[in-house]
């Protein structure tokens, strides 16, 4: 369950900026998260959803931007993207490579905030997921 260790630094995360900000509400957090983290998104919005209960940050929309993992190959000198996370090969060459460029990302992208004023007598509006 550990991610809902890291869904609750999110919140912490995402509150503290708020503030930094001048207060308002919290009403969606970006992700961007990579193939490798060993994060299950799923798990992740169940435990986003657990920990906002009952803060500042409920109902706020998790968006999720899974980045895919990129290799360094050195016969090609050139940087691949990789189809899945079995095989640690360069798809050009062929080549066994470890040196890892991206796909173990966890970061918080962005976030967006309401002021206060306007959420105190708006209803409840679900965002449309962007296609
Ligand atoms: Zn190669």
């Amino acid at each position: 369950m550990h991610e809902l260790s890291i869904a609750t630094s999110i919140v912490d995360i995402a509150w503290e900026q708020a503030r930094q900000q001048g207060g308002g509400r919290v009403t969606g957090v970006t992700l961007r998260i990579g193939r490798l983290s060993c994060v299950h998104e799923d798990a992740l919005r169940s435990s986003f959803d657990l920990v906002t209960e009952g803060t500042p940050l409920a109902g706020a929309s998790l968006a999720v931007i899974e980045v895919p993992v990129r290799i360094w190959c050195g016969p090609c000198n050139a940087e691949f993207e990789l189809p899945g996370i079995q095989r640690f090969a360069c798809p050009a060459c062929g080549h066994l490579s470890g040196d890892i460029r991206a796909g173990r990302e966890l970061d918080l992208e962005s976030i967006q905030i309401a002021p206060d004023q306007i959420a105190a007598d708006t209803p409840e509006a679900k965002q449309p997921e962007p296609s």
